[in-house]
């Protein structure tokens, strides 16, 4: 199997940016979980019709939904011959149990951790101005992003899988900073 990478960071971290630099120099299929469900939500699927109130409600779809879709996805012929940075997966340690079955090992080959003091990025978010945007929407969605990742990172850790990259500074200098913890894989 090709590379295998996960990518985890607040919103407003710039994970998402990132993310496409990162899929485009290393050849990877970058897929996003958040965009699959917006997806299935938009083609009135019955996993969109599922989804929606879950993601609605800002809580998180159910593991076996997710562990099936991404299961599904990585069999793929692309994937398996490009290889894949995965966003927005995995989200709870049981999906991280899963992703190491399914690659096999111990898991991805590295995951990231894109990481942006939380005065950093709700100072971004409150600059890019969007309606859903306020003090308080912030803070619920960095504390729920906090409560669900935590875990994770010490999931990686354990495994020796973790890099934490300091996301501050210009998108070339993040980008940098990537490639030589993915060019050391
Ligand atoms: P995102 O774009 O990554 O913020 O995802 C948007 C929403 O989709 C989340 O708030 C969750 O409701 C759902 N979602 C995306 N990925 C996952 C996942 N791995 N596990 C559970 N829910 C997810």
């Amino acid at each position: 199997m090709p590379l295998t990478l996960v990518i985890l960071g607040r919103q407003g971290s710039g994970k998402g940016t990132q993310a496409a630099l990162v899929a485009e120099h290393y050849g990877v299929i970058h897929i996003s979980t958040g965009d699959m469900l917006r997806a299935a939500v938009d083609a009135g699927t019955e996993l969109g019709l599922r989804a929606q109130a879950v993601m609605d409600a800002g809580d998180l779809v159910g593991d076996d939904i997710m562990i099936g879709i991404v299961r599904e996805r990585l069999g793929a012929a692309d994937i398996q011959a490009h290889g894949v940075l995965l966003d927005g997966f995995p989200r709870t340690t049981a999906q991280a149990d899963a992703l190491a079955h399914i690659l096999g090992g111990s898991g991805p080959d590295v995951a990231v951790n894109l990481d942006v003091p939380i005065a950093e990025v709700t100072q971004r978010m409150l600059t890019r101005g969007r309606a859903d945007d306020t003090e308080e929407t912030i803070a619920r969605r960095l504390e729920l992003y906090e409560a669900e990742t935590a875990p994770l990172l010490d999931w990686f850790e354990q495994r020796g899988r973790l890099a934490v990259v300091d996301g501050l500074g210009t998108e070339d200098e993040v980008f940098a900073r990537l490639c030589r913890i993915i060019d050391d894989i």
